[in-house]
């Protein structure tokens, strides 16, 4: 017997239509530097037809990547719409990556167009003769006048130079009347492609198919996780080159969820303005932006009263601001859990049935359940491990929105036949609660982005006076960790950390630069002879490094 259902494919097309047909009028607003704008789905939907014939008329055609370098906003959310569904492929550039990792993604990818934000010109301008699949540079700005006079001619001279062909994002969008109909495309297409970065080596390409990217919306619109309807106004503040601001864009156009669009500056005292006047229902970000609104909030009157749910995740959520937030704004932070691998959203720290009070706020400050859709298990060295909520092992994942492979690198080591090994180190409670309590692989998350210890390790080793360096990260209030960097120096060599922090200044990105130092007689080693750094974050944690702070 055959299944008489139609062979429907998932694809981002079908939640464009969607949004567009059933919620025209719901609205984006979108923070620039000619202040908040608005417009409606409807629109949107337009220009991002207008985009992809732009795209077009540039010679882009299917499976080619287009890459984005920017912020949240307007211009991001219409590629958002438009690559994907004329059958490209976009890639949501990091322009927090240090320019080096900035290039090899942009290269990884074979990114042949560039749309860039006026203010992050200066990134492409610096890496541009490094780009030679990238055939146009596109700036976007928010507005067509300011975005002329935003090129700079350092990026005209090198646009000319690499005969890289500069446009402006208005001048790119073709008249509405030219725009032909969107393709019909197969739901396991590539559609987007994120890079995210990992223990060792460059970072690594995690490719969603359409398919993926649709049920990843829908999950986040189950009652089951988030809700979100037509009656949100949704406040992505995680950005759209992290992880596809966790999903969000989609999945509030695909139910015609109004979206606030925050741009460039996400500081505490804007986001609350923001939040003030935009009135928006659902927010989401990083435990450092929710604690600086916290603190900003002892110092300033902050309305929040609109929000139903703030959604904070990418690092542990600690249970005082949890706290602090429903005592303070009666707001409910609900802590979520997941990686660009696992689309990104995998669990949700919604405090089991019939508890209350401290009972369900001690649940939801642990990881979360995952959500309908994703299965998981707990593996440790002999194989499966119970849900008991002691037996401590890695968490494993599979699901429809769960990567595979990484793009042109298939990282076996990854991979437990067919599952994802995640690298996170936890417990699983018997009523399928994680909790996590450490991470395997050796990267330090600070604010929400990934900091290399390994490439901060070579870069210190590279110095003359160093002989071993080992970095770790360590819990800080504000970014949720930083690096404590432990070094080894030669005998007799009188050095600093301010003259190591300068050393490091030209060879990683600038928030990399560790405020904290340590110089050792030795790093601890394992067995094998690698640099043991469980036994240096243990003594650390008791107390037994001397470590001195320093930073500009
Ligand atoms: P990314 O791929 O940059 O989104 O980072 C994913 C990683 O962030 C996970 O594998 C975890 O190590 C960490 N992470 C994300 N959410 C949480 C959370 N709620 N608690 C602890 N760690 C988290």
């Amino acid at each position: 017997m055959n299944s008489t259902m139609q062979n429907y494919q998932l694809t981002i097309g079908a939640i464009l239509r969607h949004g567009q047909m059933i919620y025209g009028d719901s609205t984006v607003v979108s923070v620039g530097s000619a202040g908040r704008q608005s417009i409606s789905f409807a629109d949107v939907a337009l220009r991002a037809k207008r985009l992809a014939a732009g795209l077009r008329a540039l010679g882009v055609g299917p499976g080619d990547r287009i890459a984005t370098l920017g912020f949240n906003t307007q211009a991001h959310l219409e590629a958002y719409l438009a690559v994907p569904s004329m059958g490209a492929v976009l890639h949501t550039a990091n322009p927090r990556l240090h320019a080096s990792e900035l290039a090899y993604t942009i290269q990884h990818a074979g990114d042949r167009v560039l749309l860039v934000d006026a203010e992050l010109v200066d990134a492409v301008t610096a890496i541009l003769p490094q780009l030679p699949t990238v055939e146009h540079v596109v700036v976007v700005a928010s507005s067509a006048n300011a975005e002329r006079a935003a090129v700079p001619q350092a990026l005209r001279r090198s646009v000319d130079e690499h005969a890289t062909q500069y446009r402006s994002y208005e001048d790119i969008l073709a008249p509405a009347h030219s725009a032909a109909p969107w393709p019909v495309l197969d739901e396991n297409a590539p559609a987007i492609i994120c890079y995210t970065s990992g223990t060792t080596g460059e970072p690594k390409g995690v490719v969603y198919s359409h398919r993926a990217l649709y049920l990843h919306s829908l999950g986040l619109t189950s009652a089951a996780s988030l809700g979100l309807s037509e009656r949100d106004r949704v406040l992505p503040i995680v950005p759209m080159f992290h992880a596809n601001a966790w999903g969000l864009p989609y999945a509030a156009w695909f139910v015609g969820a109004d979206l606030v669009l925050p741009g460039r500056d996400v500081r505490a005292s804007a986001m609350c303005e923001l939040i003030a006047a935009e009135r928006p229902t659902f927010a989401a970000a990083v435990p450092t932006v929710w604690n600086d609104v916290l603190h900003y909030s002892t110092q300033s009157p902050v309305d929040l009263s609109s929000l139903r749910m703030i959604l904070c995740g990418g690092a542990a959520v600690a249970g005082s601001l949890i706290d602090e937030f429903e005592a303070r704004f009666a707001v409910p932070i609900i802590q979520a859990w997941g990686m660009t691998e696992t689309g990104p959203l995998a669990a949700l720290a919604f405090a089991p049935k019939h508890l209350h009070g401290a009972t369900s706020q001690q649940w939801r400050a642990r990881t979360g359940r995952v959500l309908p859709g994703i299965e998981l298990r707990l593996v440790g060295d002999g194989g499966e491990l119970p849900w008991d909520g002691a037996a401590v092992g890695e968490i494993e994942v599979r699901g429809p929105w769960c990567t595979g492979s990484y793009h042109h690198d298939p990282l076996p080591e990854k991979f437990d036949d067919g599952w994802l090994r995640t690298g996170d180190i936890g417990a699983v409670h018997p009523n399928g609660f994680i909790q996590i309590t450490d991470r395997a692989k050796d990267v330090i998350k600070s604010g929400g982005e990934w900091i290399s210890s390994v490439e901060l390790e070579s870069a210190l080793m590279a110095h003359p006076d160093v002989v071993e360096a080992s970095v770790i990260g360590v819990p800080d209030p504000r970014w949720q960790e930083r690096p404590l960097a432990c070094v080894v120096t030669r005998a007799g060599a009188n050095i600093t950390p301010q003259a190591l922090r300068g050393f490091l200044a030209s060879r990683v990105a600038r928030w990399w630069l560790p405020e904290r130092w340590s110089f050792v007689a030795e790093i601890p080693k394992t067995s094998v002879g690698k640099l043991d750094k469980k036994a240096l974050r243990a003594r650390h944690a008791s107390g037994a490094l001397t470590v001195h702070t320093w930073s500009e």
